[in-house]
């Protein structure tokens, strides 16, 4: 099958994730697709169901054994669309002005006829060490499926690949992110004068300048200039609290985010901010609560020497850089694989009516790719 037709059925198979299950869709077509592919190119394949039922599910194709290896990673899944925005159908592969349009083309299903197409290149026994293609569900929304995969221990290789749109640049950084709750308890009570009541809202003021404060400790002492901007950072992002302007405020909540950088630790980071905001608070006799909403993405950082980083700077002429936006690259860090963010298309594009990826960056791509499976897999480079 043609590079440009498994990229079609693949926009063509929806797999949109997403926290809402208004919009939230079973990943199981593409993998069970994919898995038909992979099958037929020599790979033993095994799914590894995500939800019970498993319509949300993992797949882990390998060729060859031993030691060693490559995995070349992916999401199968998409955000939501805008379907009134697109100027052609979302789920229909358009060529237009040397670009294809689709969901997903870039954010990255092209990745997976990708890679198909550079193991394509290779027969079975040229293989020293295993070629492995990862792909996994809900990327997009909670990242249960590469949860999973650490759960599982699974999969295990020297190198990892994962092929988002970075514009055939490799990343070997990122901050990570939580997005986490503040409540304040306070009690209410009639305005006109405040020792009826303990005033939650006066609470949060304290609270929101110590998180403030603690950014700027913080950056003090961490800083890294790769990544931008380079610190940790804290986003005040909603707040609510209170009722009427003549009732003491008796519960506050702010949501923030925290965008941290590679080498510390959320646990860490959150203790301090708690203390501090709990010492902010002290005399007021509020109640201080709160903690992550979902499980968070931790930072990802590969060290500049690694192999792969040295092999992906040779092969694309670009040294290593670091993006703004989380991936699955800690979960296969901690799984001990040396990963790399590497593949085509634009993350400009991603996320948005009329995605489009470049049929000009389709083949460099498998080139690259290819030339990682010889040296890691063929050569058996470690
Ligand atoms: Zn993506």
């Amino acid at each position: 099958m043609k590079l440009l037709e498994r990229i079609g059925r693949l926009v063509g198979t929806p797999s949109v994730s997403a926290l809402s299950a208004a919009h939230d869709m079973p990943n199981r077509p593409v993998i069970d697709l994919l898995a038909e592919w992979l099958e037929g190119a020599g790979f033993a394949c095994e799914i590894m169901p995500v939800t019970p039922d498993g319509q949300k599910a993992n797949l882990i194709a390998t060729r060859g054994r031993g030691p060693g290896g490559l995995v070349l990673s992916g999401h199968s899944d998409t955000v939501p669309f805008d379907g009134p925005l697109w100027q052609s159908d979302p789920f229909k592969l358009t060529e237009r002005d040397g670009r294809l349009y689709g969901l997903g083309s870039a954010d990255m299903k092209s990745f997976f006829a990708v890679a198909l197409e550079a193991a394509a290149r290779f027969d079975d026994r040229d293989l020293r060490a295993p070629l492995i293609v990862l792909a996994t569900s809900d990327e997009e929304c909670s990242m249960a499926g590469a949860r999973a995969l650490v759960q599982a221990g699974r999969p295990r290789a020297r190198h990892a690949v994962i092929g988002e749109p970075t514009g055939l640049r490799p990343i070997r950084m990122h901050k990570g992110v939580s997005i986490e709750a503040l409540e304040i308890q306070g009690r209410a009570g009639h305005s006109s004068d405040p020792s009826l009541g303990r005033n939650a809202l006066d609470g949060m003021r304290r609270a929101m300048n110590a998180i403030v404060e603690y950014q700027d400790a913080l950056a003090a002492r961490h800083r890294r200039d790769e990544l931008h901007p380079p610190i940790t950072t804290f986003n005040l992002g909603a707040i609510r609290g209170g009722d009427s302007a003549n009732r003491i405020c008796g519960h506050c909540t702010l949501h923030h985010d925290v965008r941290l950088l590679p080498g510390l630790d959320f646990d860490a980071v959150r203790g301090e901010l708690h203390a501090r905001v709990a010492r902010a608070l002290e005399g007021l006799e509020l109640t201080l609560s709160g903690g992550p909403l979902h499980p968070p993405v931790p930072p990802f950082e590969t060290p500049a020497d690694a192999a792969i980083v040295r092999a992906c700077e040779a092969l694309t002429g670009h040294s290593a850089g670091t993006v703004a936006f989380g991936t699955e690259g800690p979960f296969l860090s901690s799984l001990g694989m040396s990963t790399v963010i590497l593949g085509p298309g634009d993350i400009a594009v991603a996320h948005q009516p009329n995605e489009y990826i470049d049929l000009a960056a389709l083949q460099p791509a498998v080139d690259v790719v290819a030339q990682l499976i010889e040296r890691f897999c063929v050569r058996g480079e470690a």
